[in-house]
């Protein structure tokens, strides 16, 4: 009970530590109650079992040793908000029921996702494993490791977020068990983000190569100046981060080879050449055509295949094969797009060889029982900018889709399982968005089906075309409107624009650069180019560059195809385990730890659900339990049901139990199973039989 007290006055003082606990459930309220938190330094609050995180921006005290040492083996209320507690809940979860559990963080860019997930990840290391076997120890450390280098190469400095995520990343960790560590799994949904790509990715590389030894700057034909890559400054300054020492030995205690190691440096020296290539405006020549040599060198080739594939395009015409030259902007084009499509490849390429270090290996199910996951995602929030284009609504969508599973899992279900059970429920309106997945997703009739379709079109292909195909299909969507089919609206261009009605609110996106990011070609000469390059690692990373030309005919997935079928495939296995879930505020755009942007917190706020899930929760039970699971833990505290009862069933034997405990007012006794609203009867039982 001393805990208890000192954690109900905690949250007078700091405010509400759940905002379930509310007065009144209202927007003001719930602003109210996040700015005092924040102010008072309590930068997690809960919604029941979700955790809702403010970024604190200042270093904070509470991820230490003794901390994790609070929050191990507790159950949820008995400490203040925390990670850790979700963290320990979804392992819990994992090891008692052998349930595979997953947390999914969201949030917009610098909203604290991934500080969030390495949280998370440091707090399940730190109480596995009491026995330091050595080959769990190994894993772990593995595990750990992988995300330094996988945030080396994929994340970035933007305006928004000096180490901003280009990716969004799902990461499995499996357990035996015992609930030690065996294994991982990473899949990456790569995106580019608010800056061009090519400009991130040769960042990157200048930031990973800059802190090498001068030998290999040398051989990678590097400057030392910044200065000589002004054009890839990024958000401002280039400022560099010496990280290359870090990152080559994380590389090779996980397990590449010096040589891998060595081409991955290559590749990003060669990234960063082919962006300060300058390709003549009127006659298609290569102006600082001694980077030619550099690039034939680092990337094992020929001077002459270099630039071929930079200044001309193999085409089939018949049974005739030619080179045809490409006009400066198609020039520029292809170097743009190979630059992204290395980085892309490369990137790829070593989530593929962390997977092939991390699996899982020799786990006999037989002997070892069912392996268990807990799965952490940490995606890309809802992005509203004053120019939205691809990427945004793909993202978007994204969220429109966990949006959905969310709504299917904790308020559709819940409503599903009060009427099942009997239980008089009061019903509470929510919108379902189904009907925004359904318009960009459907088959044939969503937008994604529409840009594909616009994007085979023989003939003139345009995103004036594509806008002109979406006003005729979906002119009657309510979620859907443009210039054309409501002339009234002055904020709409009438050849560009489209707006959506997100469940998070309007977005306006500009069609302009649809088809080209949807198509996303890369001519096929730079396939070939690098198929033939001597050095084995990178040939092996363009297997189709071994078509001839004649040869190609199918048409590669688009972007937007294989968005879709990830994002639908990720929400399938984010549906078929139990889920945890952090909602990231980022409450200014300055950094500070200091300022608390009402609006722009309000605003996300909304756009994340969280008022429409405190009500869900304030109507709903927390806790909810079969009538036989529930005695088997709790009967001891009962004359009635210790040690055995004599009433006519489990059901009897639980109402008499609660009774006893005076918690008749704050439980519901379904068909199977007994709800209970509040989580702090659940903790006083908890309680009471450890004090038996
Ligand atoms: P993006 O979508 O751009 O990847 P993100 O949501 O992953 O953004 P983070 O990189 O996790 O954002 O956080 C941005 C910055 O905010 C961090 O670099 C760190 O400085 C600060 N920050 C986030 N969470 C915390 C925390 N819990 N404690 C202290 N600082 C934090
Ligand atoms: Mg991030």
């Amino acid at each position: 009970p001393g805990e208890v007290g000192r954690e109900l006055v905690a949250r007078l003082e700091f405010g509400k530590a759940d905002f379930v606990l509310l007065d009144d459930v209202s927007m003001d309220e719930f602003m109210e109650n996040l700015r005092i938190r924040f102010e008072k330094g309590r930068i997690y609050t809960y919604i029941g079992e979700v955790v809702v995180s403010v970024n604190p921006y200042r270093a904070m005290n509470i991820y230490g040793r003794d901390t994790i040492e609070q929050y191990k083996g507790r159950e949820l209320y008995e400490r203040p908000p925390h990670l850790f507690a979700i963290a320990d809940a979804a392992y819990k979860a994992m090891k008692r029921r052998n349930k595979d559990t997953c947390i999914v963080i969201s949030g917009e860019s610098g909203a604290g996702k991934t500080e969030a997930s390495k949280y998370i990840m440091q707090y399940i290391a730190a109480i596995t494993n009491p026995h330091q076997r050595a080959e769990v120890e190994r894993v772990k450390n593995m595990l750990l490791k992988s995300n330094c280098v996988l945030e080396a190469f994929g994340n970035a400095k933007t305006n928004r977020n000096d180490n901003s995520s280009r990716f969004g990343k799902y990461m499995d960790i499996n357990f035996d068990f015992k609930g030690d560590p065996i294994g991982g799994h990473i899949s990456n949904y790569l995106l580019e983000k608010s800056c061009p790509l090519t400009l991130l990715s040769s960042f990157l590389s200048f930031q990973l190569v800059k802190g090498g030894p001068e030998s290999l700057l040398r051989s990678l034909h590097i400057q030392k100046d910044p200065a000589a890559y002004n054009y890839i400054k990024v958000g401002g300054q280039l400022k560099v981060t010496s990280t290359h020492p870090t990152v080559a030995d994380a590389m090779k205690v996980i397990g590449f080879t010096g040589e891998e190691v060595h081409t991955v440096y290559k590749i990003l020296a060669t990234i960063l050449h082919l962006v300060g290539l300058r390709i003549w405006f009127y006659v298609t020549l290569i102006e600082n055509g001694n980077l030619v040599p550099v690039l034939a060198e680092l990337l094992a080739t020929k001077q002459e295949s270099v630039e071929k594939a930079l200044l001309y395009r193999t085409v089939a015409t018949g049974r005739d094969v030619i080179d045809k030259q490409h006009t400066p902007q198609e020039a520029s084009y292809g170097r743009d797009a190979l630059a992204k499509a290395i980085y892309d490849r490369l990137f790829c390429w070593i989530v593929g060889c962390i997977n092939d270090i991390i699996e899982v290996k020799n786990y006999d199910a037989r002997i070892h029982g069912k392996n268990t996951v807990i799965g952490v995602l940490d995606i890309y929030g809802f992005e509203i900018f004053q120019n939205n284009s691809f990427e945004q609504f793909c993202i978007n969508y994204c969220n429109e889709k966990l949006q959905q599973l969310f709504i299917q899992l904790v308020l559709k279900q819940e409503q599903e399982e009060y009427q099942r059970e009997g239980i008089p429920w009061k019903h509470i309106d929510y919108f379902n968005n189904q009907i925004i997945v359904d318009l960009v997703e459907q088959q044939h009739k969503g937008i994604f089906s529409i840009l594909d379709e616009a994007c085979m079109n023989v003939g003139k292909v345009t995103d004036e075309l594509f806008l002109q195909a979406l006003n005729s299909k979906l002119a009657k969507h309510a979620h859907y409107t443009s210039r054309k089919l409501s002339p009234t609206e002055k904020c709409l261009e009438f050849d560009r624009d489209f707006r959506i009605r997100h469940y998070a609110g309007d977005v306006t996106y500009s069609v302009v650069g649809f088809i080209d990011k949807n198509k996303d070609t890369l001519f096929q000469d730079f396939k070939r180019l690098l198929y033939n390059s001597s050095n084995p690692v990178l040939k092996a990373m363009w297997p189709e560059g071994k078509l001839s030309i004649t040869e190609v005919t199918k048409r590669p997935l688009t972007a937007g195809t294989l968005f879709k079928t990830s994002m639908i495939s990720l929400v399938e296995n984010l549906a078929s385990k139990e889920p945890y879930y952090v909602r990231c505020i980022k409450p200014n755009d300055v950094k500070s730890p200091l300022l608390f942007e009402q609006e722009r917190c309000r605003h996300q706020v909304e756009y994340l659900g969280l008022l429409e899930n405190v009500r869900v929760r304030r109507a709903g039970f927390a806790y909810r339990q079969t009538y036989p699971r529930f005695l088997q833990r709790y009967k001891m505290i009962s004359q009635f049901t210790w040690p055995n009862h004599d009433l006519p069933s489990d059901r009897e034997a639980v109402k008499r139990l609660l009774q006893g405990c005076g918690f008749e007012h704050d439980v519901a006794y379904g068909k199977t199973k007994v709800f209970i609203r509040t989580p702090r009867t659940l903790f006083t039982l908890e309680e009471q039989r450890a004090e038996m």
